[in-house]
């Protein structure tokens, strides 16, 4: 076979026998979602390149290097999204969403692009989980946001996995620690990345986020922005540490995390698995106070996380943590003439109306060969009509793992008399029937 062309570098297909990973992890990201309060915000893939420079901020990694921008036919740039926080925060204030009070409270599942090397947990396509609030300035509002965080790995049985808290301070204390971190750097200018070179006149905290391993030798022994914060940002972060013990939640507290977005304020934290290799953060998050000024809205205190769906997979990976499977077909009906087959797609269609999985031929198999096909799929009933079956109105019905063969009609009492034997299978196919119902 030879292909036209490939997927493109960086990017993944997720196929159908995998999909239900996807879908388990999601359904987990909703209900917890959900739980906190959140619903879910959906905006577009891709927006003005503008909202992302001042969103995310120019001197990041993400803005200088990462951006998919391109221009339409109007000229216009146009940027895909790589992140998920400055599309949603132009949504709410274009949007007037804030006219409905505070605190707003949404989250998102969502792909992201951005142009970084491929390798083992990066990828140029990949995707997040994130939530949003925006109109809490409370320290409640940071612990809620990093419990719900925690819940979705808890809810997974994710236990290997550590929270990074630190706070960055505001705009009354950062400039006496940007000012510190520059003389610090400064006097170790020579042996900095270029990059981190560039970035000591502007944002000297990016250094401290740099991946090379020299400048990041460099960094450990730069001064600490704790020993900086103002008694605002002390007391919050304060709050912050109150709330999280009492909910029992375990942190280290690391003055190192900065994170790769320019509009972070006070409360930055970070999930870190060890299980995953060099790209062990799953999920980064704190609280942006600045941001919806930035993008011209009226001051609002506002925070969230961006959790990486692959990496989440990953995790669950290592762990050995099984996902549980997709349902199976629970009736396989084989048709032998046309009459039969006729009758066939009658019988499933009304099966799935009642929400339950059920299929016949659709590629013109022998009944040999349709036998072996509902083993492969793990059909738990198969049926069997013919010319015979359609005479008497009654076809035999097996089941598969029991192989056990009952005759029930097939007429308009099919329904009744396939149920019976369906919720006679056990109680486990009587649970799953309801829950599917
Ligand atoms: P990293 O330091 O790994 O580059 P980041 O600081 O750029 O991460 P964020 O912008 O905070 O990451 O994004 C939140 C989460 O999204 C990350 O913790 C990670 O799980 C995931 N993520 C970020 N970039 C990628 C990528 N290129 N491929 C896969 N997942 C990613
Ligand atoms: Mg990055």
């Amino acid at each position: 076979m030879k292909l036209i062309t490939k997927i493109v570098e960086g990017a993944k297909d997720i196929l159908p026998a995998d999909s239900y990973k996807w879908q388990f992890v999601e359904d987990i990201m909703r209900k917890q979602a959900m739980s906190y309060g959140f619903k879910e915000i959906r905006t577009p893939v891709f927006e003005h390149t503008e909202l992302f420079e001042r969103g995310v901020g120019d001197t990041t990694d993400v803005v200088q290097k990462e951006m998919y921008t391109f221009k339409t036919k109007g000229e216009k740039s146009i940027t895909l999204k790589p992140e998920g926080t400055a599309g949603a925060a132009r949504a709410i204030l274009e949007n007037g969403v804030y006219n409905d009070g505070y605190p707003i409270k949404a989250y998102y599942i969502t792909p992201c692009y951005r142009y970084e090397r491929a390798q083992k947990g990066r990828q140029r396509e990949f995707h997040q989980f994130g939530l949003e609030v925006y109109g809490a300035g409370s320290y409640f509002a940071d612990a809620e946001v990093i419990c719900a965080a925690k819940s979705v790995f808890d809810r997974l049985g994710i236990e290997n996995i550590s929270l990074e808290l630190n706070s960055i301070g505001c705009k009354k204390c950062r400039p006496n620690y940007h000012k510190a971190l520059k003389e610090y750097f400064a006097s170790h200018e020579e042996e900095l990345c270029d990059t981190c070179r560039s970035r000591l006149d502007k944002n000297p905290m990016r250094i401290l986020d740099c991946k090379s391993p020299v400048c990041s030798e460099i960094a450990k022994n730069a001064p600490i922005v704790l020993d900086y914060l103002c008694d605002e940002c002390n007391a919050h972060f304060d709050g912050v540490k109150k709330c999280l013990d009492s909910a029992d939640v375990k942190y280290t507290i690391n003055p190192q995390i900065v994170r790769g977005l320019d509009y972070y304020t006070r409360t930055v934290f970070e999930f870190v698995s060890n299980n995953i290799g060099a790209q062990g953060t799953v999920c980064g998050g704190g609280r942006y106070d600045g941001l919806m000024e930035e993008l011209g809205g009226q001051p609002t205190p506002s925070l969230g996380f961006g959790m990486g769906i692959e990496r989440l997979l990953m995790v669950l990976e290592e762990s050995n943590i099984e996902i549980p499977k997709p349902p199976v077909c629970d009736l396989y009906v084989i048709g032998l003439g046309e009459n039969a087959q006729i009758k066939a797609f009658n019988i499933v269609e009304g099966v799935r109306n009642s929400s339950l999985i059920a299929e016949c031929d659709i590629v013109g198999r022998n009944l040999k060969k349709q036998m072996m096909y509902a083993n492969k799929i793990n059909a738990k009933f198969t049926m069997v009509i013919g010319d015979s079956e359609i005479e008497n109105n009654k076809a035999k019905i097996r089941n598969m793992a029991t192989k056990e063969e009952k005759e029930i009609s097939i007429d308009e009492n099919f329904f009744e008399e396939f149920f019976a034997v369906y919720v006679e299978d056990g109680n486990k196919n009587l649970l799953d029937m309801i829950n599917k119902l």
